[in-house]
């Protein structure tokens, strides 16, 4: 079973390596890529997505069931969101101050001709609100993970509360979650393959020349991923988690690697799930923290959004103040929990961030033809900070058992 796990994540990292190979064969004329092979990787995420939100609706509820106690539930959560709020807020700073130091080196890009529709902004109630499904299949129709979480809890502790009245239902949870799992595990059997299919045209298309100016912009964002991932997780599962940081980084390859190919942490859940297991995060943590991060906790876009609102300034030849900064790690801490786990929906909120400092929010077409280059190495740290916290919160229960 070992075996056979590690070969699994042997193949993922040969899939990468052909990947990028394969992609940049194609460079120059990717047609072959986005014609014959994306819709392969469109395939695997597809089935990916179909399977995601029934798995997060039966783990959670067979986690509520299983817990029986409300207050550890409500431990639980308050320390995921306290988690995730802390390295978020702590992410963008790291990418303003990335920024700010390399400044020097950014383009000056040419601005009076650019156009960007920024979508209405939604204010902090009407977030809350939906949070609340108001449909019962809603939620699974769109893929809402939140919904879909707060129907599951919902569901999980009425059938606590029904108790011996509600039959054989908690049998009957039990058994379609391992069925949902065991439909999981065969889909990412494929992800070898998934993993080809969905980076190769990304090579092909958006070959090195399409990095072009902005490749100091990007490089400074993916130091700031890497040290971000490198101290902050590091030091997370060390400190906090009691666990070797090396152990760590080897287990969650195969999910790192998936998100860096699919730039979707909704997409990238199943692969998570899985890798935590390995890490020994009871499963009842994991099917509750690992969806809600990867819906809210957002630390690689919030990372991105600092270094594009200091690049944007910088275009415009503004000079952010400090308190424009500060602003800045708050609402890009806020932006990111409102940003969904899919590609590409981190710069739709960089537009949020842009507009409570007051600067330009066409200045996203200066960055948005290399989103997908940002987005993959974003997707990668939000969902390694999914995991850090998920071996975090099980090193606190498993101490608050002992004690
Ligand atoms: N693609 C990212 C994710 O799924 C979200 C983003 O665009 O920043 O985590």
């Amino acid at each position: 079973m070992q075996k056979k796990k590690l070969a699994l994540s042997t193949q993922i990292f040969i899939a990468l390596v052909l990947a990028i190979i394969a992609g940049v064969a194609f460079t120059g004329n990717p047609v072959i890529a986005t014609t014959y092979i994306k819709p392969f990787g469109t395939i695997f995420l597809n089935l990916i997505k179909w399977i995601v939100a029934p798995l997060v609706f039966f783990s959670i509820m067979v986690g509520v069931i299983s817990m029986k106690d409300i207050r550890k539930l409500g431990m639980i959560g308050g320390r995921t969101v306290l988690y995730y709020l802390c390295t978020t807020a702590f992410a963008v700073t790291i990418g303003l101050i990335f920024a700010n130091v390399f400044k020097g080196t950014f383009p000056v890009l040419q601005t009076s001709d650019l156009s960007y529709e920024a979508n209405a902004s939604v204010s902090f109630m009407d977030t809350l609100v939906s949070v609340f499904p108001n449909n019962f299949v809603k939620p699974f129709a769109e893929s809402n993970m939140l919904q879909v979480i707060v129907a599951s809890l919902i569901i999980g502790f009425a059938i606590i509360l029904a108790g011996e009245k509600s039959g054989k239902s908690v049998d009957a949870v039990t058994a379609v979650n391992e069925i949902c799992l065991k439909t999981m595990e065969m889909i990412l059997r494929l992800s070898p393959i998934g993993v080809f299919c969905l980076l190769c045209p990304v090579v092909a298309e958006n070959g090195p020349s399409i990095i072009g100016s902005l490749a100091k912009v990007l490089l400074v964002a993916y130091i700031a991923y890497f040290l971000h991932a490198l101290v902050v997780y590091s030091a997370s599962v060390r400190v906090l988690g009691k666990m070797s940081p090396v152990r760590f980084f080897k287990e969650m390859m195969p999910a790192i690697i998936f998100a860096f190919s699919s730039a979707s942490s909704v997409g990238t859940l199943p692969m998570n799930m899985e890798c935590t297991g390995r890490l020994g995060v009871p499963k009842d943590i994991s099917s509750f923290v690992l969806p809600l991060g990867a819906t809210v906790n957002m630390d690689g876009t919030a990372i991105y959004q600092g270094v594009c609102a200091v690049f944007i300034a910088t275009c415009f030849g503004i000079d952010l103040t400090m308190s424009q900064m500060i602003t800045i790690v708050l609402t890009a801490t806020l932006a990111s929990i409102g940003t969904a786990g899919v590609p590409g929906a981190g710069m739709v909120m960089l537009a949020m961030v842009l507009e409570s400092v007051g600067l330009p929010v066409e200045g996203i077409a200066l960055v948005a033809g290399v989103d997908r280059i940002f987005d993959m190495g974003r997707t990668t740290v939000n969902i390694t900070g999914d995991a850090a916290c998920c071996v975090v919160v099980s090193a606190k229960e498993r101490l608050a058992k002992t004690n």
